[in-house]
């Protein structure tokens, strides 16, 4: 792949960082606390296009590829990764899966919202007793007249409380597994979804988080995503292009902890010099330095091979384990060398190590990524 950034994507990323240290950066801290982001947040990024990134502008979007995409997400996870998951989430598996997905009609009535940030998405696939075999999800649609009556209950929904509209994973047929599953948008105002704010999180603190409960939540058929049985594809493509978004926002991360613990490490005096000087340390800089250059490059691929075209979805995996692991590792070093300093939040690095923590998680654990790797080298399910 060409490493040289167009013009058009080097402006993209001037434009996110000059975005990051004007409407993110003096709020983190505070935001981090209160357990909140700003909503108001939501509007600034849909203004700026970063909500409408590789969406058709005649659907609200601002187009520009998905390399372009990565390189706002790097910026936002360098900033907020509260903030950058509201993007991979509204935007990376809401906005874009209905953009691949969607009927006309769907896409008319949700793309402008999503994109402009009147409203935002949440993805509704794990559930209290199916996280990493989701294809065993309860959640049950059925059929009535001309509708689909929901009941189940989804857990750890980022921007659960916030959002306006639900890309839901219910069974809708009696099919074994995964092939039983169907994908609806379900508006969150609908009668008998309620929604409980998820507290106490690690990391991520300043996400609206949530788990939500349907109780006999109609929808007309219309509201069904893609055909019927074929929810779990939809939840997997969108899943495939979300790991590239995660992977970004870990390599953000991971520059984050390299410019604050090089700074650092110039400021601090121990033995009578910078601890810059101490080999040890900088070990634990070039350790961190080679993290976010693999990462990045990993990332990049991903990118390269979408905007060409090309299957992507084996390599989203290897990103995203790789930046996720090498992003706890980085904002962990980094702690190091902030010492006793880095372990509370008025300085940078604890948060930065606790929002990283949870990248090896969400959107298949680094587990569920091995076996995925390891079933396109060897074609054998291992799950
Ligand atoms: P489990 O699946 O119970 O896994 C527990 C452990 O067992 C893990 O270490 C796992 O790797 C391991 N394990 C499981 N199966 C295997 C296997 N076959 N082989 C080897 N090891 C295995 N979900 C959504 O749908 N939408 C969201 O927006 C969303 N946002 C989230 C935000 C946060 C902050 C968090 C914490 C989670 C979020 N999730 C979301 C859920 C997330 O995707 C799940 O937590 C994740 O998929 C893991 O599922 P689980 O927690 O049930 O763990």
């Amino acid at each position: 792949m060409n490493l040289e950034l167009s013009e058009e994507q080097t402006a993209v990323r001037q434009l996110a960082r000059d975005f990051v240290d004007r409407e993110i950066a003096p709020n983190v801290i505070t935001w981090d606390r209160a357990e909140e982001v700003d909503r108001g947040i939501v509007k600034k990024l849909g203004e700026v296009g970063f909500l409408g990134l590789t969406v058709d502008e005649e659907y609200g979007g601002s187009g520009g590829d998905h390399l372009a995409y990565c390189l706002v997400t790097e910026e936002l996870g360098r900033g907020d990764s509260s903030v950058r998951g509201i993007v991979s989430v509204s935007l990376g598996l809401v906005a874009k899966t209905i953009a691949a997905w969607g009927s006309e009609e769907q896409k008319r009535r949700w793309l402008p919202g999503l994109t402009s940030g009147e409203c935002v998405g949440c993805f509704g696939l794990t559930e209290p007793g199916t996280g990493s075999d989701a294809g065993n999800l309860a959640t049950r649609a059925v059929r009535e007249g001309d509708d689909y009556v929901i009941n189940g209950t989804k857990m750890f929904i980022t921007n659960g409380t916030w959002a306006d509209v639900v890309l839901l994973f219910a069974r809708s047929t009696d099919a074994p597994g995964h092939k039983g599953v169907s994908a609806f948008l379900v508006p969150a105002s609908a009668p008998g979804l309620t929604r409980r704010t998820i507290h106490g999180k690690l990391g991520l603190r300043g996400q609206a988080t949530a788990e939500l409960l349907l109780q006999d939540v109609r929808v007309p058929a219309s509201a069904m995503l893609g055909a019927e049985g074929k929810g779990f594809s939809v939840a997997m493509s969108a899943l495939a292009k979300g790991r590239m978004s995660v992977a970004a926002g870990c390599v953000g991360i991971a520059q984050a902890a390299l410019d604050v613990a090089v700074r650092y490490a110039g400021e601090r005096e121990q033995f009578g010099r910078s601890i810059a000087r101490h080999q040890l340390v900088q070990e634990l800089l070039s350790d961190i330095a080679v993290d976010v250059d693999a990462a990045r490059l990993l990332t990049w691929r991903v990118a390269d091979l979408i905007d060409r075209g090309l299957p992507f979805a084996t390599e989203a995996s290897k990103a995203k384990l790789f930046a996720s692991e090498a992003a706890v590792r980085a904002a962990n070093n980094a702690l190091q060398v902030f010492g006793g300093y880095g372990y509370i939040d008025e300085y940078p690095v604890g948060k930065l190590l606790r929002d990283a923590r949870v990248m090896t998680l969400y959107e298949g654990t680094s587990q569920i990524q091995k076996l995925l790797i390891g079933r396109a080298l060897t074609g054998v399910p291992a799950f």
